[in-house]
């Protein structure tokens, strides 16, 4: 294999657009680390969330929320955060009287995120709401209106519009570095493990869509930055697996956009997928595996020559990046670059993807 030349590593003019449009603005560094309370102390708070906090510049880890003792217990000494930090469920209300406490960030079970996002809002705190944003459009405008009322900032956990990779595939794909796009592919999926509320619809709001389908929904969206105005769907799942008893296994859905650009997606709780290829008229822009936590890869083909892109290792990773990038946004008044409304998109056409295999038929998305 031939050297790899500095031009390559770094990706071209993308890289250099990407890693400029990382850095934190100059003067904008806020004078005192944002507080952050995590409320539900499972999985995903605990593993990438909480440790993530040692690695920003502008946010700390200041208090818990969670039902169980023992973790409260645990977490908070690893943590250092103090007795008078640490709350239960039913205390929850109690954090409105913490100064220390900035942002509330909600990780809890899809079902859970309107009514915690809504107390944090009139406890007048910002908030971070894990993704899916809640379960029905309904949800996602009710809080926005709470965190709107509050005053309060709101911005969901979307990750990977932090993460370099994804940031130079939205310029690449949107600047028509392989041409005008004409078609997207992006499938995400995982078997999913029984007895988990991710199966359960009260706590889920539904199957594979709702949790990693998702990722394919969004990627296309930030890829072609337009919002679509119709899909179809097509739902398989198979009602004699025990895990799907209430929500939906695997959903395929085809996007299509205002310029033609259409999306063709796939949601997966049986099987193994993580990517999205950007196809223009010169080629295509690759990214697989393209959401995980780490170890993204991209290669794009252009003019019948194909080349892996590799970028320097980030300063600061996806989730240090998220962290940071709402305490700016608090410190300097801005609006998040994911707020609630990106949210209540991606939720606009997951209900009208339900609809549309529901339906067997096209369902146009309003606006
Ligand atoms: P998890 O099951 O590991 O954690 C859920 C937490 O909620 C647990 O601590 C649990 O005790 C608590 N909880 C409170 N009430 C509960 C109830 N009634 N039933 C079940 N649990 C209850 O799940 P997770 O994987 O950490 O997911 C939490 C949220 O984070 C979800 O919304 C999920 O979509 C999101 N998530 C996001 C990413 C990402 O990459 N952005 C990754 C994983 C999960």
């Amino acid at each position: 294999m031939a050297t790899t030349s500095r031009r390559e590593i770094l990706g071209g003019l993308g890289a250099g657009m990407v890693l400029a449009g990382m850095a934190t603005r100059a003067g904008a560094a806020p004078a005192r680390k944002i507080g952050y309370a995590i409320v539900g102390l499972g999985s995903y708070a605990t593993r990438q969330i909480m440790p993530n906090f040692a690695g920003c510049e502008h946010a700390r880890l200041v208090a818990l929320v969670s039902g169980t003792p023992a973790k409260l217990d645990q977490y908070g000494a690893q943590y250092g955060i103090a007795a008078t930090h640490r709350y239960s469920y039913a205390d929850f209300d109690r954090i409105r009287d913490n100064p220390d406490i900035d942002v509330v960030y909600v990780v809890l079970p899809n079902s859970m995120h309107a009514e915690y996002s809504i107390r944090a809002a009139q406890a007048g705190k910002h908030v971070m709401c894990e993704k899916p944003m809640a379960v029905s459009v309904a949800e996602c405008e009710a809080m926005i209106a709470a965190c709107r009322k509050a005053g309060t900032k709101l911005m969901i956990g979307y990750r990977s519009r932090f993460e370099p990779y994804n940031r130079l595939a939205i310029e690449l794909a949107r600047g028509g570095h392989v041409g005008p796009t004409r078609l997207i592919t992006a499938e995400h999926g995982f078997p999913a493990r029984p007895d988990q509320w991710r199966l359960d619809r009260p706590l889920s709001g539904g199957g594979s869509m709702m949790d990693i389908g998702i990722y394919s929904l969004n990627a296309a969206r930030y890829l072609t930055g337009e919002e679509p105005v119709s899909v179809s769907a097509v739902e398989t799942t198979d009602k004699a697996d025990p895990r799907f008893k209430t929500v939906e296994d695997r959903i395929s859905f085809l996007l299509r956009f205002p310029s033609g650009i259409v999306a063709n997606c796939i949601s997966s709780y049986s099987s193994s997928h993580n990517g999205y290829r950007v196809i223009g008229t010169q080629g295509w822009i690759d990214m697989e595996p393209a959401t995980p936590y780490q170890g993204q890869s991209m290669s794009i083909r252009k003019d019948g020559v194909t080349t892996p892109r590799t970028l320097p290792p980030a300063a600061k990773n996806q989730f240090a990046g998220q962290l940071d990038h709402m305490a700016e946004c608090i410190v300097n008044g801005t609006t998040p670059i994911v707020p609630g409304e990106e949210g209540l998109a991606d939720m606009r056409v997951i209900e009208a993807i339900y609809r549309s295999a529901a339906e067997r038929r096209e369902v146009a998305i309003r606006a």
